[in-house]
């Protein structure tokens, strides 16, 4: 071991309704288009500032990491690669020992490291490599200047946006106890420090609080859960920490997510209404932000509104987005494909989609390449290794990996968020004319 994808399902098809909402959802299996979990160390580096991200892989898995990570060549990265090299594959290294060994290294040349993650990836599950007993070992030695945990980021178990799922759900039984039952909020996902500073100050002109995130900036300061905690997902794609806080006492506050003007105003509703924020007050303190993202969306409703787009299924935030982008500018939603559909999660989003999109949960990537071939949409959202070939048959493309690493949430991001499916339409007419 060094210091320094795609898989495929039985095909199959289904077609079943949804209990929240009477949408017809398609359920596809087969070839999958997707980036693996590892992505999510991208953004989650940057969120938590103390903590390190080993991914224990191969050198595919610190390729993809350097390549998608490029811009750290300027700074101190603070994830790396521990290589399993092919001894280690042939079982003549003990994996383990090679470990102890890095790990030991990096700590002793990053002392600034107070969290460090072990993140595994499609090797290490294949040479069944048990890193929650090597980060509970680690754990042992180091603490308590380092806590080390671990998650899986491999493309056997994750899909691109999974990464943080794992990675928060990880976080959750590090969590202090909050003692007694005072009401606080929770905030959920990775969001940019610019929109949470933007959800802080809302909050507190509402009144309701006191407000936390999870991730916190610096892994060594999470927040407190307990009885009293209620929690905004933030995301859609965290089911699996959901899940984790709610064993730990903490209640979901079932809410459309923080896209656009409608969408944030939905999420900071719900949270009021459970603090009984009156009506009067909650007009008060979004009255600015809202009036903010209408007059931003209107600058690019002329170019988006009427337009169609299909969504192959990528970050989990399809649903969400084309719920925004229907109401809000005026799009019509040919295909709505998304990895995974949490029906409890997305249920306030389900009952506004329009009627005639079709929604898709999985991926037959041939099939659904077909369709969109057929409905020539104006504007398709897609991985990466998707977009330059629809690109070199005349459609226009936006990456959704995109929409993750940009800040989109909130009422002062609807106009960039607009902005970022309106550019590629004005480029394209302006390249035909
Ligand atoms: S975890 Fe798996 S899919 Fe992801 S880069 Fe490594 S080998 Fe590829």
């Amino acid at each position: 071991m060094s210091l320094a994808g795609a898989s495929s399902e039985p095909q199959g098809i289904a077609a079943e309704t949804a209990g929240c909402a009477d949408t017809p959802i398609l359920r596809e299996r087969g070839q999958r288009e997707v980036f693996c979990g590892l992505t999510g160390i991208i953004w989650l580096h940057r969120k938590i500032q103390d903590a390190f991200f080993l991914v224990v892989g191969s050198r595919t898995c610190a390729h993809l990491l350097q390549s998608a990570a490029g811009v750290m060549i300027f700074a101190e990265p603070r994830f790396a690669t521990a290589i399993i090299e092919e001894r280690d594959l042939a079982g003549l290294a003990d994996a383990n020992e090679e470990l102890d060994r890095v790990v030991t290294r990096l700590i002793q040349r990053r002392p600034d490291i107070r969290m460090l993650f072990l993140v595994g990836s499609c090797p290490s599950e294949v040479i069944k490599l048990d890193l929650s007993r090597a980060a509970q070992r680690l754990s042992e030695r180091l603490l308590p200047s380092v806590r080390v945990l671990s998650y899986s980021g491999s493309g056997i178990e994750t899909t691109f946006t999974e990464g943080e799922d794992a990675c928060l759900a990880a976080l959750v039984p590090e969590m202090p106890t909050e003692p007694g039952t005072a009401r606080s909020l929770l905030v959920v996902g990775a969001l940019a420090e610019v929109v949470e500073d933007q959800f802080i100050r809302l909050f507190a002109a509402l009144g309701v609080g006191p407000v936390r995130f999870l991730p916190s900036r610096r892994a060594s300061e999470l927040p407190a859960v307990g009885e009293g905690t209620r929690f905004l997902l933030a995301q859609p794609f965290l089911a699996g920490t959901a899940r984790a806080l709610e064993a730990r006492g903490a209640r979901h506050i079932p809410a459309a997510f923080p896209l656009g003007e409608e969408g944030t105003t939905a999420w900071l509703r719900a949270a009021a209404e459970v603090w009984g924020v009156s009506e009067e007050r909650f007009a008060q303190a979004t009255a600015p932000g809202r009036e903010r993202a209408r007059a931003a969306l209107a600058n690019h409703r002329k170019t988006l509104d009427g337009k169609s787009i299909f969504f192959f299924p990528d970050s989990q935030l399809e649903v969400p987005l084309a719920r925004f982008l229907s109401r809000e500018l005026g799009m019509q939603p040919i295909e709505i494909g998304t990895p995974y559909l949490h029906r409890q999660h997305l249920a306030h989003e389900l009952a506004l989609l329009p009627a005639a999109a079709k929604l898709v949960e999985g991926q037959h990537v041939d099939r659904q390449l077909d369709r969109c071939r057929e409905a020539r949409p104006d504007m398709t959202v897609c991985g990466l290794g998707l977009a330059n070939p629809l690109e070199a048959e005349g459609l226009t493309t936006k990456w959704s990996i995109e929409l993750v690493f940009s800040p989109i949430q909130g009422y002062d991001q609807a106009g960039d968020l607009a902005g970022l499916f309106a550019r590629p339409l004005v480029r394209r007419e302006k390249l035909m004319v």
